[in-house]
């Protein structure tokens, strides 16, 4: 039925499906999905924690699996390497001739760089008052509590700092809860917030105050480093564009004394791209690689607040606009808590956003070759827990570059030491591989363009 009423998408359907006579069924390897997320999750990989041995350690796997699969390197080095801020959060903040004291009147987040700032600001009443009547670029905004502040409502704020001004401020509350990576972590990392205890600041209720403020974020005391690998397209043309696949290869670390092995979150992930690396590179071996390129991306940082995918993106290896889309994995060998084990669900987030026609070759490609079943529940807008902001594919919807992100759910050993090995379904790590393998492939072959 559908090809009767869409004749040229079918004709369309037709030919990339004639250049794309592969069967990825028979060529992924669950022995080496297995091998990659054991050794990754393994005790001695230290939960790797970004900056630390651990991640390193990893990245090196994966480069060493990458070698021996003759993966290429783009450019001189696997790794894409750069600093983070390691937090040592400093600073003064002074309301008419009073100093504050850091952190016990109050604290700040989402900022990287020492900041420095003298003026006079208005004070609005709430979120909502300061959307309709600010021009400014620092303003304050009173609020009950840290938890009641509508931090989601500053996005459609066009300031560079707000300074959040709370009847209850709790600075023990500030310094354990509520720190960069949480704001990160929720796709808000761009306005610099600092959290005042409002008792504290005189003629609040004047609507204006005098600010003078020198904030120091820290040192810049960690190396970490992306890995990047990628297999060249075959088309003289088409080979300039870029089917970019990736996910984070970072974790937790050690927390109480325990390793957070991060076996699903993201070993899997992780292991899943190892394998489709290894496939891609066998087949141009054998004469038949994409059109396109294909360049994977293993992040760092995901898990401190997506620093990896906002390094890489505004740092690229190659450029965004030939960057056509991005399929990013993050968890997905297990089944959400709930969901039956036989049943082998997946979520989709983000395919239809950008493009409409990426979301229909994804689940076209999905309903001819997947044996798993497609869950689009996280891609609802309204859906509480907003997926579609929390892993690395977001850093690239931002850059306007349509994503499929792919997830497989949440269990009760998320964020834990108990997320091991040994609890992974590798038959779905090995379906979520080939559906997404198959995804690329279109992709990398397709006609036209996906805007
Ligand atoms: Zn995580």
């Amino acid at each position: 039925m559908l090809g009767r009423v869409f004749t040229g998408l079918a004709v369309l359907l037709c030919l990339s499906g004639l250049y794309g006579q592969v069967d990825f069924r028979q060529s992924i390897r669950q022995d080496y999905l297995m091998r990659d997320v054991y050794t990754l999750a393994a005790d001695s990989f230290e939960g790797r924690r970004t900056g630390e041995y651990g991640q390193h350690k990893a990245a090196d796997y994966l480069i060493s699996v990458l070698e021996e699969n003759t993966v290429p390197a783009y450019g001189e080095s696997y790794k894409q390497s750069f600093g983070l801020w390691k937090k040592n959060l400093s600073g003064e903040l002074w309301n008419q001739q009073n100093k504050l004291v850091f952190p016990r009147d109050f604290g700040f987040s989402s900022i990287y760089e020492p900041f420095q700032f003298e003026g006079t600001i208005p004070v609005y009443a709430s979120v909502k008052e300061a959307v309709k009547s600010s021009r400014e670029k620092v303003i304050c905004i009173q609020a009950k509590s840290l938890m009641k502040f509508d931090i989601r409502g500053i996005k459609k704020l066009n300031v560079d700092l707000v300074i959040v001004a709370c009847e209850m401020y709790q600075s023990d509350y500030f310094s354990s809860k509520i720190d960069d990576e949480d704001l990160a972590f929720q796709g808000i990392p761009k306005t610099k917030l600092i959290y005042v205890s409002a008792s504290k600041l005189k003629d609040l209720s004047t609507g204006k105050i005098d600010i003078k403020l020198d904030l120091n974020p820290g040192k810049k005391a960690v190396e970490t480093e992306n890995v990047v690998a990628w297999i060249e397209g075959s088309d003289p043309k088409l080979k300039k564009e870029f089917v970019v696949i990736s996910g984070h290869y970072d974790h937790l670390g050690i927390h109480n004394g325990k390793v957070h092995n991060g076996a699903d979150d993201n070993g899997t992930g992780s292991a899943t791209m190892l394998e489709l690396a290894r496939l891609f590179r066998l087949l141009k071996e054998q004469g038949k690689g994409s059109k396109r390129s294909l360049l994977f991306v293993w992040f760092t940082g995901e898990e401190m607040g997506l620093f990896g995918s906002r390094y890489y993106t505004t740092h690229p290896m190659v450029p965004l606009e030939k960057t056509i889309v991005n399929l990013n994995i993050d968890m997905i060998g297990r089944n959400e808590d709930g969901v039956e084990d036989g049943e082998r669900k997946i979520f989709l987030v983000g395919a239809d956003r950008i493009s409409k026609r990426l979301h229909e070759i994804s689940s076209e490609t999905a309903a001819k070759k997947s044996g798993l079943v497609l869950d689009y529940k996280y891609n609802d807008r309204k859906d509480p827990l907003r997926l579609y902001y929390r892993s690395d594919h977001y850093n690239f919807a931002e850059k306007g570059i349509p994503c499929i992100f792919y997830f497989g759910g949440f269990h009760k050993d998320y964020h834990q030491a108990t997320d091991d090995a040994e609890k992974i379904d590798f038959i779905k790590v090995r379906e979520v591989a080939l559906l997404v393998a198959h995804t690329a492939w279109e992709l990398l072959n397709m006609e036209g363009s996906l805007k």
